[in-house]
């Protein structure tokens, strides 16, 4: 009789790294993500999603592991990445408003596109609220500010296995860790 294999998570790379199934089969290395030091304590991301064809989708990405003081600083880099996304709104959204009434009350303008204006505009409040307050906090903090670990959810009409669903990204932002990462899941970069 064959010896049973453990479950492997099927995750292909794409800038990041896309889990198309088994989230929780995923093996972290056990040094700090951030640092390389020997890892102290774990984060966990709790996801949920809304998809038009899926429902309500949430999942826990687990075992994310830190050393006590970048676990700290990381905190602090989540904390100002929730700004800066809170912010680009702020910008954004009044920013596509006026750029909707102007083009409306221009006559040359047959169609408006809205989508799209809204898209634009949130982009330039995501890059002005990233000048304005990511920039300065990173040169202030510099090292004292750690990149977190991030993960979200997607749509995903490109698993490997041919089927659609959802697949979740997981993010690592130092290089080395998420080689060490992608060898020990069997990734290829
Ligand atoms: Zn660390």
């Amino acid at each position: 009789m064959a010896t049973e294999q453990p479950v492997k998570p099927s995750i292909r790379f794409a800038k990041n790294f896309i889990v198309e199934q088994h989230l929780d089969a995923v093996r972290w290395p056990q040094t700090c993500c951030s640092c390389g030091q020997p890892a102290e304590v774990y984060d966990n991301l709790q996801l949920k999603e809304k998809f038009k064809n899926y429902g309500e989708i949430r999942v826990q990405v687990t075992g994310i592991p830190y050393c006590q003081q970048c676990a700290k600083r990381s905190r602090t880099g989540k904390l100002v990445n929730r700004a800066v996304y809170v912010a680009a709104f702020i910008i954004g959204i009044p920013l596509a408003v006026l750029l909707i009434l102007a083009a409306s009350r221009s006559s040359s303008t047959r169609f408006i596109f809205c989508g799209l204006i809204i898209v634009l505009s949130l982009l330039v409040g995501y890059g002005l609220a990233w000048l304005l307050i990511k920039l300065p906090v990173k040169l202030i903090l510099r090292k004292r500010l750690v990149e977190p670990v991030d993960a979200w959810i997607i749509e995903d009409d490109a698993k490997s296995d041919g089927t659609k669903g959802v697949s979740v990204v997981i993010s690592i932002p130092n290089k080395r860790y998420a080689a060490s990462f992608a060898e020990l899941n069997g990734v290829s970069q």
